[in-house]
């Protein structure tokens, strides 16, 4: 499973549809200052589900949104599409009946954020975990920004043992883990009630 095509509308500097086609191995991004490099590398890890602002230099999520300029106005979405080649069937089930796959994520002002996989609505931690299972979640070590090297080699242990697991393609449990933690505490609280209620039955 691997990255074919990533197609920009209305994301930070790319307010006009742009499409890139993302060629097997690896990808290098070079152009001038302030060309919108670092966008797109952020573009790409939005549509895998990144929720944090600051992971994309804004103050909100909704600053993603291409903000206007002097010649244009400000855009009311940003959509950002991915395409992958799923022609080895490893995408994770669910999302494995056809070779190809596409991924659109969308953010309209004061509604928020919808996803759709292979045109059918999704939700944010379908997509999350189908990348993280793919290990090229949002957090993926194989998007490599400016500076993280340098952060990686002074990263403290803990940091870099979350990087491994990335690539190890098991920090999709963890959110499991957490999921069936919350069910658990849910379930204990269910049933002492349970038990005083039939406590005070008796
Ligand atoms: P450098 O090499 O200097 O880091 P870069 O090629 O990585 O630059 P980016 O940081 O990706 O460039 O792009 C910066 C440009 O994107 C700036 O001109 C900034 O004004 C523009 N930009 C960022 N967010 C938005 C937005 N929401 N709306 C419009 N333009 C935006």
């Amino acid at each position: 499973m691997h990255f074919t095509r990533i197609r920009l509308q209305g994301f930070k500097s790319f307010v006009d549809q742009t499409e890139l086609s993302i060629a097997p191995g690896l990808t290098g991004v070079v152009g001038p200052n302030g060309c919108g490099k670092s966008n797109l590398l952020e573009a790409l890890r939005w549509v895998m589900g990144e929720n944090r602002p600051t992971a994309m230099r804004g103050g909100g999520m909704e600053d993603v949104i291409f903000a206007g300029a002097s010649s244009r106005p400000a855009r009311n979405f940003a959509e950002v599409t991915l395409q992958l080649d799923n022609s080895d069937r490893l995408a994770p089930p669910g999302f494995n009946d056809s070779d190809v796959l596409e991924i659109v994520r969308r953010i309209t002002r004061d509604v928020g954020s919808a996803y759709k996989t292979n045109g059918k609505d999704a939700r944010a931690r379908d997509v999350q975990m189908l990348f993280a299972d793919a290990s090229t979640g949002a957090h993926s070590p194989a998007l490599v920004r400016q500076g993280q090297i340098a952060e990686l080699i002074n990263a403290k242990p803990k940091a870099r043992r979350r990087i491994l697991e990335e690539a190890a393609g098991i920090s999709g449990l963890y959110q499991r883990r957490h999921e069936a933690e919350l069910k658990l505490r849910g379930a204990e609280t269910n049933l002492a009630r349970v038990e005083d209620v039939t406590e005070s039955l008796q």
